[in-house]
């Protein structure tokens, strides 16, 4: 396994494995990784002949007041265990390597990227697609991995891979979670013992969603409220916002019909803001 710096270097790399027609599977994370990246990883290794993992804490994506600073970095530890897992490359670049001085040019995906995470984080989302566009301009990957930990994430990356052309294959894989619910997170690492218990109630809110959506509950208020009542139960979790959207457009659902819907929640729990979501259609 090779770390590279150098968005050069990551670029002509890339060049080479196109010609020598290898099939490049890309995950880009923030480290600090953790079961879910592995998963991430794990099916980019079985689909593709290299495997790249960027490592790059996104200074775009961070609001003011938010984690940028104290979010968790241990490249020596990330890398270790990226090697145990055969990646090829680790792509981990400075941040100037990313936004040279006099970096001027950012990408947004309209519509999408203001609402739900993009009006709780302003600019949250124009930062993600930048860098994203940035990555995948410099690795041109045929498969590129995300979470479905961060459902909005995937849909404005499907959008933007659309929209800007881009020749790559977004594949979602499932939330990977701890025994108790509660989703993996680099971030939960800021959580006391107890926000961590409680915290777990998020996932115990989306489950109580889909057994109602199951036996047949299709008012999408209800479904909220069930989801709104049972993180409520919990004194240490603030809910920020509970959204019951289509799957495709975000757009709120009232009455929900045969297209898959999710069901998306941002609570705090103390100083940490934990997001998750639940998938629900008619197939399940
Ligand atoms: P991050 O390092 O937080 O930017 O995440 C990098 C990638 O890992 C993103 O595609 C995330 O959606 C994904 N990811 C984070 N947590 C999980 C999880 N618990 N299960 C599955 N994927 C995850």
């Amino acid at each position: 396994m090779e770390i590279i710096n150098r968005r050069q270097r990551m670029a002509s790399l890339a060049r080479k494995l196109r010609r020598e027609n290898k099939t490049v599977g890309f995950v880009p994370t923030m480290g600090s990784l953790h079961e879910g990246h592995l998963s991430l990883v794990k099916e980019a290794r079985q689909m593709c002949d290299v495997v790249i993992v960027s490592i790059f804490v996104n200074p775009a994506q961070f609001g003011t007041g938010e984690d940028f600073e104290k979010y968790p970095r241990d490249l020596t530890a990330d890398a270790a265990l990226l090697a145990e897992f055969q990646v090829d490359y680790v792509f981990a670049p400075g941040t100037e390597e990313i936004y040279p001085p006099g970096f001027s040019t950012f990408v947004d995906v309209e519509g999408l990227s203001g609402k739900l995470e993009g009006k709780a984080r302003p600019g949250h989302f124009r930062g993600v697609a930048t860098v994203v566009t940035i990555l995948f301009n410099t690795i041109r990957p045929d498969f590129a991995f995300f979470g479905q930990k961060d459902a909005q994430q995937t849909v404005v990356i499907k959008r933007l891979t659309r929209d800007l052309g881009y020749d790559t294959e977004i594949i979602v894989l499932p939330t990977v979670r701890e025994e108790s619910g509660l989703a993996l997170s680099s971030r939960n690492v800021y959580l006391s013992k107890d926000e961590k218990a409680a915290a777990s109630k998020i996932y115990r809110a989306l489950r109580a969603a889909k057994i109602a959506y199951r036996e047949g509950e299709r008012n999408a208020l209800k479904l909220a409220e069930t989801v709104r009542q049972t993180i409520e139960a919990e004194p240490l979790g603030q809910i920020e916002y509970v959204a019951i959207v289509n799957a495709e457009t975000l757009e709120p659902i009232e009455k929900l019909n045969d297209l898959t819907i999710l069901v998306m929640v941002a609570a705090r729990f103390g100083h940490t803001r934990l997001i998750d979501n639940m998938v629900l259609n008619r197939k399940q």
